[in-house]
């Protein structure tokens, strides 16, 4: 099938990645795999079967519809779904065997009551909240509902966490600071004698730079796929990007001097140049740029000219000898020997390189690759 932009994903990295972090990882910690937002727009599934293929004892999402959606494609591992679920979504986690947050003394007594009213256990988390200011019980009074979880026979007491405001940055002490608060609150658990199997805290960021916070489980969302959490962590010898994202010129125009480019007209061309027209705008979830940034074409970089439309971008391929209409252009990824990363593409846009892995929108196809295939 003919496709005007699309994106690809390399199974073979997405392997090679989860075998060189557990040949990283401490014997001990287990590996948590994150696949919230489709696995950051990988496809939720596919990286959750490499993730437990490759030895992953849980996976997380963020809402009860990605935790079903696993369940329908048959995945039975246990599923952890973050923040906070509504009383009505109480008895659809039990029936699923999903696991979810109690984070307050009201919830215990409703998820109390929903077990008795269906019959299965729960499988709870309580998250702590040392400083991120999102979800959980502050660390201050977190004992009084450990407490009251670790003593409800209806519910079994999996796991206590945290999560980092800042662990990838190079100045890690408020990373420390919320380190310090969560094992307080592991040393009083200590105290009273409630163990649970799983103590965790660490994302991608503090899986790489902040051993100690390894405890029993990591949480990795954005290391697997082959992107770095920041620019300054820790690196994996031999880690790359799982996604690329490609796109066609479907329209090639000879500009004089003068002639203007895009809404808005921001680019004037000050001498004659070949624009492409390449079938990907910031409905597919390239940002909107101006002027800034640049694609591959035959393995050389062209910049974007003028405003990005919402399904086209323009790009200057006057330097690139043989270029014709449909040929490929990589959005993200590599061609030869440049290569364009979603720092990249985050850089131009003054946003993060998540919010670009995730952004790509419906209309963009994925294909998986698993062999040496090459794609049409
Ligand atoms: C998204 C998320 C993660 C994964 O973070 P990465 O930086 O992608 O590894 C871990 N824990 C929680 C609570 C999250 O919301």
């Amino acid at each position: 099938m003919f496709r005007s932009a699309w994106i690809e994903i390399d199974h073979r990295a997405l392997r090679e990645n989860f075998r060189r972090i557990f040949r990283d990882k401490p014997e001990g910690v287990g590996v948590l795999s994150v696949v919230k937002d489709q696995a950051y727009g990988h496809g939720a599934a596919a990286v959750a079967n490499e993730a437990l293929r490759a030895g992953a004892c849980y996976l997380a999402v963020a809402t009860l519809g990605e935790a079903l959606e696993l369940r329908e494609q048959g995945i039975n591992a246990p599923i952890l779904i973050f923040g906070e679920r509504s009383p009505e979504e109480v008895e659809v986690c039990l029936e699923q065997r999903l696991s979810f947050f109690v984070n307050e003394l009201e919830m215990l007594t409703l998820v109390r009551q929903a077990v008795r009213r269906v019959g299965k256990r729960a499988c709870v988390h309580v998250e702590v909240d040392t400083g991120l200011s999102r979800y959980g019980v502050r660390w201050t009074r977190a004992m009084e509902v450990i407490r009251a979880v670790a003593s409800a026979p209806e519910v079994e007491f999996e796991g206590v966490m945290s999560h980092f405001a800042q662990s990838d940055e190079l100045d890690k002490s408020f990373a420390y600071e919320q380190l310090g608060r969560f094992e307080s609150v592991l040393n009083a658990m200590r105290e009273d004698g409630i163990r649970v199997r799983y103590r965790h805290m660490c994302n991608s960021g503090g899986f790489l730079d902040i051993p100690r916070a390894h405890f029993d489980l990591v949480r990795l969302g954005i290391l697997p796929l082959g992107v770095y959490p920041s620019q300054v962590c820790r690196r994996i010898e031999g880690i790359r990007p799982v996604m690329s994202v490609r796109a066609r010129i479907a329209a090639l125009r000879d500009l004089e001097p003068g002639d203007v480019v895009g809404y808005g007209m921001h680019y004037v061309a000050e001498s004659p140049r070949r624009i492409a027209v390449v079938t990907i705008g910031y409905a597919d979830g390239f940002p909107r740029v101006r002027n800034r940034g640049y694609m591959l074409v035959r393995g050389k970089k062209a910049p974007i000219v003028g405003g990005n439309a919402m399904d086209a971008t323009m790009i200057d391929v006057t330097e690139i000898e043989g270029v014709s209409r449909w040929d490929v252009v990589t959005v993200l990824g590599r061609d030869g020997q440049e290569e364009i990363t979603a720092h990249d593409i985050a850089s131009w846009r003054g946003t993060v390189s998540y919010d670009i892995l995730a952004g790509w929108g419906p209309r963009l196809s994925r294909i998986h690759l698993f062999e040496e295939e090459a794609p049409s």
